[in-house]
């Protein structure tokens, strides 16, 4: 099945930047992850590699996952469109739109139970996704909210992109504070999945 996602988005000419692309990022990481990261495009770096979040602002997503104890392959990592668009614009609304089954069903298949956006396109279109109302990133970053998200019950952390953030010391100690945020959400969500185990076990052993 993830396969054929992969497939279907590496021959994809479903929108227009499938003219500008060299490689498309589908995203990469754990299929069994709790915590999925969603950016708004791939940009130059990760169009030459095929991968997401490897320029500049991939090395502080990276650093804050490794902040809070957290390792990329632990996490599963992907964007809103999956083909860079022209001269790093925002992603249109057609383009966003044909793109967007990709990410449901990449959502349906990894079942997160954290989804971290990051920044403004891709809070927007998950929000939207979910039924919930975006107001703007500085009323939104920070607030966890529950949605169902294609057939999963989610919570939504929203953050700013990585990349505002790069020479923006503000926006980085806001960031910092949300994946602080983000560390107790998980661990509570650790907690409880260890919870449910115990008590199954004590079940079965009874
Ligand atoms: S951005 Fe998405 S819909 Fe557009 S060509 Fe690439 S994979 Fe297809």
């Amino acid at each position: 099945m993830w396969e054929k996602i992969v497939r279907e988005i590496k021959e994809c000419k479903k929108c227009r930047l499938h003219k500008y692309r060299k490689n498309p990022v589908p995203g990469e990481g754990s299929l069994n992850a709790k915590i999925m990261f969603i950016g708004e495009a791939p940009g130059a770096k990760e169009d030459e590699q095929g991968r997401p979040f490897v320029g500049a602002a991939g090395k502080l997503l990276t650093t804050l996952l490794e902040s809070i104890g957290l390792k990329r392959e632990n996490v599963f990592i992907t964007n809103v469109v999956k083909c860079r668009p022209p001269h790093n614009r925002d992603p249109l609304d057609d383009e966003i739109s044909a793109c967007l089954p990709y990410l449901v069903e990449q959502i349906n298949i990894i079942k997160p139970r954290i989804i971290v956006t990051l920044g403004r396109i891709s809070t927007k279109t998950i929000f939207q996704l979910g039924g919930l109302v975006f107001k703007s990133m500085s009323k939104d970053r920070g607030v966890i909210r529950e949605a169902k998200i294609g057939e999963v019950e989610v919570k939504i952390l929203p953050t700013y992109h990585p990349a505002a953030a790069l020479y923006n010391p503000k926006l980085r100690s806001k960031i910092e504070s949300d994946f602080k945020a983000l560390a107790k959400i998980y661990k509570s969500i650790e907690e409880g999945s260890k919870r449910k185990y115990t008590l199954l076990d004590f079940l079965r052993e009874n």
